[in-house]
């Protein structure tokens, strides 16, 4: 994996071994020799992940790593302290401002790189969510969705009850957040309804050896806790299994014996990036739909439609009817009673096609006030008593718009189009209900006329 790497030490013979090091694996490296510089390059050259040496002249490390997070230009950006001190008191601090982790010199190569590709791979995942959301916020897409920060699901994976609760106990400072003590079966047990944990936390050894580390994979890959975040606890100097977990997708990892409050800190770093890529990735979703989706209506919108009526058709053997629905006359409603009641009596008119179609069948709107129905396994009879329904429910009773606290009638016409997957395309059976359409319109309209081909 490619990445740009920014080491920070007033020292420049320690700032020579970790480029060294990381030149190695193929990163490329930036160096700055004080506090300041560090929240200069930072901001210009954003690099994907930063070494910060706590111990400098000019600010320590920590603060740094405070202004680093503080600001939204470089917030995102990964942090991992290191320093000569043993001191819990300043590892919890910097943990506290925001700080990935913390490695203490000599710093343990395995245990650095394995961080490193763990930290790049999550900054990067971040990014490229943050492009797609950026791509369409450009498209004309409404504000991301805001969540609210709820109190997060904290799942301690424990082998035996006791441990669990002795854990959970310890663990009072995470506050709000809601501790739940499971079994090993019971952390791959879907819930259905329930939420799923944000955040595991799982011993490497549970029950057997290497249990948890296997929990783990199982959990990676299982859709629904597979963007859960995972803290593997290790037994003491470990950090070969300690890189396993990492390269697992173990989002943190801490050695035994540890403090709990640290414990508690690190886990709040996990929900935080959990929510924070929730987030991302549900916008990103709505970013998804909107762009299938018809604004006015509700409705998918044409490129949907095309695309799932090309699924229908490459179900093999089955009938497909399409249907092309278009409103007569409408440009009279519009010039009588204004585009917004307008705008108001086509929304109507999608409520109705809806609520006379079944779940499965397709219904769209192609454009102005012309919509697509397709059945994906519908004979002639059923699709033309669908097409007679759907008439009806337009035609049969008036529309009422609230905003004018008056009624609209329209009738509309339909044109029906039966194809088989092997013979016929999308395009053609479009073709061929549009022409239908045209004889419903020359017949008088609010009619529903069958393609001379399928009839
Ligand atoms: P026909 O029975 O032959 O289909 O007549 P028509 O008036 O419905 O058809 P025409 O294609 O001549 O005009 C369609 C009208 O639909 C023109 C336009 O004012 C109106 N229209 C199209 N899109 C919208 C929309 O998004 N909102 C509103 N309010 N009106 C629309
Ligand atoms: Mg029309
Ligand atoms: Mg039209």
């Amino acid at each position: 994996m490619t990445g740009r790497i920014l080491v920070v030490d007033d020292v420049a013979t320690n700032r020579i071994v970790m480029k060294v090091k990381l030149s190695a694996a193929c990163y490329s490296v930036l160096q700055a020799d004080c506090g300041a510089a560090a929240l200069r390059l930072a901001k210009q050259e954003q690099p994907d992940l930063i070494l910060l040496d706590v111990m400098m002249p000019d600010m320590s490390g920590v603060t740094v790593c405070e202004r680093l997070k503080a600001d939204p230009e470089t917030a995102d950006i990964p942090v991992i302290l290191i320093t000569a001190l043993a001191d819990q008191g300043s590892k919890m601090e910097g943990l506290e401002r925001g700080a990935d982790d913390y490695l203490s010199k000599p710093v343990d190569e395995i245990t650095l790189l394995a961080r490193v590709r763990s930290l790049l791979r999550a900054h990067e995942t971040q990014r490229e969510l943050r492009l797609r959301e950026r791509g369409y916020a450009g498209f004309g897409m409404a504000e991301a969705a805001t969540t609210f920060d709820t109190a997060g699901h904290v799942a301690l994976v424990a082998p035996d009850k006791a441990s669990g609760l002795t854990w959970k106990r310890a663990l009072e400072a995470l506050g709000n957040d809601w501790l739940n003590v499971l079994s090993p079966e019971a952390a791959l047990q879907d819930s259905g309804d329930q939420p799923m944990p944000d955040v595991y936390v799982i011993p490497a050894d549970l029950v057997r050896p290497n249990g948890g580390l296997r929990l783990l994979s199982d959990l990676r890959s299982r859709p629904s806790t597979r963007h859960a975040a995972a803290l593997m606890l290790l037994p003491k100097g470990d950090s070969e299994r300690g890189a396993v977990a990492l390269d697992l997708g173990a989002g943190d990892i801490l050695y035994d014996p540890f403090d709990p409050a640290e414990l508690a800190v690190r886990i709040k770093t996990q929900l935080r990036r959990k929510r924070q890529s929730d987030r991302l990735r549900a916008s990103v979703q709505e970013g998804l739909e909107l762009a299938v989706t018809d604004s006015l209506t509700g409705l998918h919108n044409r490129r949907y439609a095309m695309a799932q009526l090309k699924n229908f058709l490459a179900q093999s053997g089955r009938d497909v009817a399409v249907m092309m629905l278009d409103l007569d006359h409408f440009k009279s409603v519009n010039d009588r009673f204004g585009h917004a009641t307008g705008d108001a009596v086509l929304a109507a008119v999608a409520d109705r096609l809806r609520k006379h179609t079944r779940p499965h069948d397709l219904v769209a709107r192609l454009g102005g006030e012309e919509f697509l129905v397709a059945l994906p396994d519908a004979d002639c009879e059923t699709a033309l008593q669908c097409a007679e329904r759907l008439r009806r429910a337009i035609g049969g009773a008036p529309i009422h718009v609230p905003r004018l606290d008056t009624t609209v009638r329209v009738t509309m016409s339909v044109g029906l189009a039966i194809g088989l997957g092997h013979k016929d395309t999308a395009e053609s059976l479009l073709e061929q209900a549009d022409r239908a359409l045209y004889g419903s319109k020359s017949d008088g309209r609010n009619l529903v006329t069958i393609s001379a081909s399928a009839a």
